[in-house]
C-alpha cells in the first residue's frame, strides 16, 4: 500500500516495466528501477524525480493506450513528481497554496512590493521618485541600501532555509544514507549529468514534445533558462562583493562584470522561458499533467518578468523612469525569491539529488560486478 493514488499507479507501471525492460537504454529511470524488486514511496518519488519527461518511453511503448495495460510513464511520473514537491515542501501548508494559485500569488507579491516601494518613495519625496539619478549610489536614492539589503536578504534567507528543509526531507525519504553526499565521484557525475541535461535526450534522438518527431529544443530552452539564472545569480554575488569588499556602489558601468553577467543572464532568461512556455503549449496532451499548470507557469513567468524588468531598467537607468522601473524590478525579484521553494524551481534541485543517488547506485553496482 502506498500513501497516494498516484504512487499506487506508479508502482503498477514500474512493475509492468520491470517485466518488459524494453526502455532500459532510454534514460536513468529504467536502470534504477531494475535495481529493485519492490518499491517504497521514497523509491517511487526518487524514480519520478529522475525522469526528465522526454516522452520517449511513451512513444516507444507497445502497452500505451489504447492497450489495456494503459502504460503512460511520462505523465504518471510527472504527476508523482509534482506531488512530491508538495509532500516535501517546508512549511507544507504553503505548497498546496502555490500549486493551486502560483501565478496569482507571485503577481500579487510582486505588485505589492513594487507598490510599497513606489508609495514609500512617492510620500517621502516625489522628486526623488521621478528624478534623474546617475553615478554610484543612484539606486539607493529611491530606497536606502540598508533597507534593500534587509528586505531582500530576509526573503532570500527564507527561500534558502525552506529549500534546504525540503531537500533534506526528500533525501531522507528516498532512503539515502547521509554519507553518500560526500562521495566526490557520484557528486561530479551528477553535476555533469545535470549540467548536460543528459536524460532529456530521449535515449539520443531528442525530446518527444509534440508528436513523434524528436527535437532538442526543450533541452536548449532549459539550458538557456538554467545558465541565464546562474549568470544573474553570479552578477548579484559579484555586485555584493563589490559593495562590501571594494566599497563600490551600484549602478556599475556597462562594461563592468556584474552588468555583463547580468545582461547575458537576462537575455538567457528572456529566450529560455518563452521557449519553455511555447513548448509547454505545444506539448502532446497525453503527456501533460494539466493539474499543475499554474505552478509550472508561475516560475517561468516570474523569471521572464524579472529578466525583462531588469533589462529595461538597465537601458533606462539614466532617465526619469529609473525610480518606477526599479520599484517594479525589485517587486518581481522579491516575488521570485519567496516563491522559489514552492514553484517549479525545486524540480532542478530534486532532480539533482536523484541524480546523485543514481550515480552512487551505479558505482556500487559496478563495484559489486568487479568493474
Ligand atoms: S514503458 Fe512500455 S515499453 Fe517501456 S519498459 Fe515500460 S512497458 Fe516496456
Ligand atoms: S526520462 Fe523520458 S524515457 Fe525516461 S522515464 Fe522519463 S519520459 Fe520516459
Amino acid at each position: 500500500m502506498h500513501g497516494t493514488r498516484i504512487l499506487e499507479e506508479t508502482d503498477r507501471l514500474m512493475t509492468v516495466c520491470n517485466s518488459c525492460r524494453y526502455c532500459e537504454g532510454l534514460c536513468a529511470v529504467f536502470p534504477a528501477m531494475e535495481m529493485r524488486r519492490a518499491f517504497s514511496d521514497g523509491d517511487l518519488n526518487y524514480l519520478a524525480n529522475l525522469c526528465h519527461g522526454c516522452g520517449a518511453c511513451y512513444v516507444d511503448c507497445q502497452f500505451s493506450p489504447p492497450h489495456e495495460f494503459n502504460v503512460n510513464v511520462p505523465k504518471t511520473l510527472a504527476i508523482a513528481r509534482a506531488e512530491s514537491y508538495a509532500a516535501y515542501a517546508w512549511p507544507r501548508a504553503f505548497a498546496g497554496l502555490f500549486a493551486r494559485n502560483g501565478l496569482v500569488i507571485s503577481l500579487v507579491a510582486a505588485t505589492s512590493v513594487a507598490a510599497f516601494i513606489f508609495g514609500f518613495a512617492a510620500v517621502h519625496d516625489p522628486a526623488v521618485l521621478y528624478g534623474v539619478h546617475t553615478g554610484p549610489g543612484a539606486f539607493y536614492r529611491l530606497m536606502p541600501h540598508k533597507a534593500m539589503a534587509v528586505l531582500f536578504g530576509a526573503a532570500f534567507l527564507y527561500a534558502i532555509v525552506a529549500l534546504i528543509m525540503s531537500m533534506r526531507a526528500f533525501w531522507r525519504d528516498i532512503g539515502e544514507p547521509v554519507g553518500m553526499t560526500t562521495n566526490p565521484k557520484s557528486l561530479l557525475q551528477a553535476i555533469r549529468d545535470a549540467g548536460e541535461l543528459r536524460y532529456l535526450d530521449g535515449g539520443g534522438v531528442g525530446c518527444f514534445n509534440e508528436g513523434e518527431k524528436p527535437t532538442d529544443r526543450r533541452r536548449l530552452y532549459h539550458h538557456l533558462t538554467f545558465y541565464g539564472f546562474a549568470l544573474c545569480f553570479a552578477a548579484t554575488c559579484v555586485a555584493t562583493l563589490y559593495h562590501y569588499l571594494l566599497g563600490r556602489e551600484a549602478p556599475y558601468p556597462w562594461w563592468d562584470l556584474p552588468v555583463v553577467l547580468g545582461t547575458l543572464g537576462g537575455i538567457g532568461l528572456l529566450i529560455g522561458p518563452i521557449g519553455l512556455l511555447a513548448a509547454k503549449s505545444q506539448r502532446d496532451p497525453v503527456l501533460v499533467d494539466d493539474q499543475r499548470y499554474g505552478m509550472d507557469t508561475a516560475f517561468i513567468a516570474m523569471l521572464f518578468l524579472t529578466a525583462l524588468t531588469g533589462l529595461v531598467l538597465l537601458v533606462l537607468r539614466e532617465t526619469a523612469a529609473m525610480g518606477p522601473l526599479l520599484a517594479i524590478h525589485l517587486g518581481a525579484v522579491f516575488a521570485l525569491f519567496i516563491t522559489l521553494p514552492y514553484g517549479k524551481f525545486v524540480h532542478g534541485l530534486y532532480r539533482f539529488v536523484a541524480l546523485v543517488r543514481y550515480a552512487r547506485e551505479r558505482q556500487m553496482m559496478a563495484g559489486e560486478a568487479g568493474e
